[in-house]
């Protein structure tokens, strides 16, 4: 326990945690793993396995909601490895929900959460899906220049919204979308409000599904804006709020929008915790690998090259999960980050995974090439991870404006 009260850090997982992980690597291991394969085959959404999931409660509201506010912050990143650790596009598929509720749970109303976060998740008998829309074709890592427009018509207390998104987790096949737009262009990303856009809204429509080089099993695609009328009561946190901040914006003032930016800092870890998932995959199984093939009449993990390949990979794979547990702990008892621990954590695990899964390849050889293996599968699944949620040049930008305190380009 610290001076303020929260529970210190600790490698230690609590008793709680601990049987959560033990929990979720067995689903990981005897449904997930054997899935992974054929889903990524399949390039769909794997229906069948997030059914089994929300039969057990793990695909649930109620899972993810007792984990993000499990007290040492470690619930989220200790799950979320293990689910990764049995394939990460079914892992997406998985927790892909989760950044839609999120986008709603940490700005939202307490009537909009408790209408609309359920509705992302469904239940054990009729599993549902969230989508949240925030990129655009001429707007990626510039979030400030999105273009989808949302204006209201006071008449009937409805917005308007019109653009399109694209590389959408879920997009088109989700029950509740969470769209990002902006309603004062002139104020670029502190001119923009997150809306809820309930099930069957006429307007909303998938457009292009894309083919991807990995996470196969995770829908991604375009989602159409056309003349989209919501309730008034969609704008997430409510039109007071949102005119109050517009408000401070134009006079000058420090507004939400830098509060927003620290919330997604807050999440970084989570999406760490997935890379470091696939990363310890990779590793186990080189390992092993290594332990059992010979060539010129030893085990190739007797060759130095191999054993250095071995304690580098496990070297990175451990200090990730290090700086991913660090920035969890930090976010969930309110700590600052002082030098941007969250996207630290995010980047670097991202660019880990890659790496261990390309050596894991090496490792195996010709074998680690082809699809008879999982590795090359890992190694294609594991490349996401340093361009979704902010690519790795855009978390050096925001670890390097943090450390140097200058406007870095
Ligand atoms: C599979 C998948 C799932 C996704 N899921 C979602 C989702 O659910 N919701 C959602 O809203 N978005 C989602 N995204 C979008 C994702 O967040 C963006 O792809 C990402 O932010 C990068 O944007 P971009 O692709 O437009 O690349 P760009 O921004 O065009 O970047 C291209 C290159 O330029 C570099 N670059 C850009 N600006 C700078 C700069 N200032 N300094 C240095 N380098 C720079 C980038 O780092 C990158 O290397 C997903 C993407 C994929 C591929």
């Amino acid at each position: 326990m610290s001076e303020d009260g929260a529970p210190g850090f600790s490698l230690e997982l609590t008793e709680d945690v601990q049987q959560v992980k033990d929990w979720v690597h067995e689903f990981a291991k005897d449904v997930i793993r054997p899935a992974g394969e054929e889903w990524d085959e399949r390039e769909e959404t794997p229906w069948p396995v997030l059914q089994e999931a929300a039969k057990i409660g793990l695909y649930s509201l109620d899972f993810f909601a007792n984990q993000w506010f499990e007290p040492s912050g470690l619930g989220i990143p200790v799950a979320f490895e293990e689910l990764f650790w049995g394939d990460a596009g079914i892992g997406l598929s998985l927790v892909g929900s989760g950044l839609a509720a999120v986008s709603v749970a940490a700005t939202g109303l307490p009537e909009q959460i408790a209408e609309w976060v359920p509705e992302m998740f469904g239940t054990a008998d009729e599993v549902k899906l969230g989508a949240f829309c925030a990129s655009e074709p001429d707007a990626g890592s510039d979030v400030g220049s999105i273009r989808t427009r949302a204006e209201y018509d006071q008449a009937k207390d409805e917005w308007v919204i019109n653009g399109t998104k694209t590389w959408a987790t879920n997009g088109g096949i989700a029950n509740v979308h969470v769209v990002v737009a902006s309603v004062d262009p002139d104020l670029g990303s502190r001119g923009q409000a997150n809306f809820i856009v309930p099930p069957g809204t006429p307007g909303l429509s998938q457009g292009q599904k894309f083919k991807k080089h990995g996470i196969r099993a995770s829908h991604t695609a375009e989602v159409i804006l056309d003349n989209v009328r919501v309730p008034g009561a969609c704008l997430v946190g409510g039109k007071d709020k949102l005119d109050e901040r517009l408000a401070r914006v134009r006079e000058g003032k420090r507004a939400a929008g830098q509060a927003a930016m620290r919330t997604f800092e807050a999440s970084r870890p989570t999406v760490g915790a997935m890379a470091v998932g696939i990363a310890r995959a990779a590793y186990e199984y080189a390992l092993d690998y290594a332990r059992e093939r010979e060539q010129f009449g030893k085990k190739i993990g007797d060759f130095q090259a191999i054993a250095f390949k071995l304690a580098d990979m496990k070297m990175h794979l451990d200090a990730a999960r290090l700086l991913v547990w660090r920035a969890a702990w930090m976010a969930r008892n309110g700590k600052e980050f002082g030098s941007a621990e969250g996207s630290m954590a995010k980047l670097y695990a991202g660019e880990t995974a890659v790496k261990v899964t390309e050596e894991a390849i090496q490792i195996l050889g010709g074998n680690g090439y082809t699809r008879d293996y999982p590795v090359e599968r890992w190694h294609r699944d594991s490349k996401i991870f340093t361009i979704f949620e902010g690519t790795s040049e855009i978390q050096r930008l925001v670890i390097g404006r943090t450390v140097t305190g200058l406007p870095v380009r």
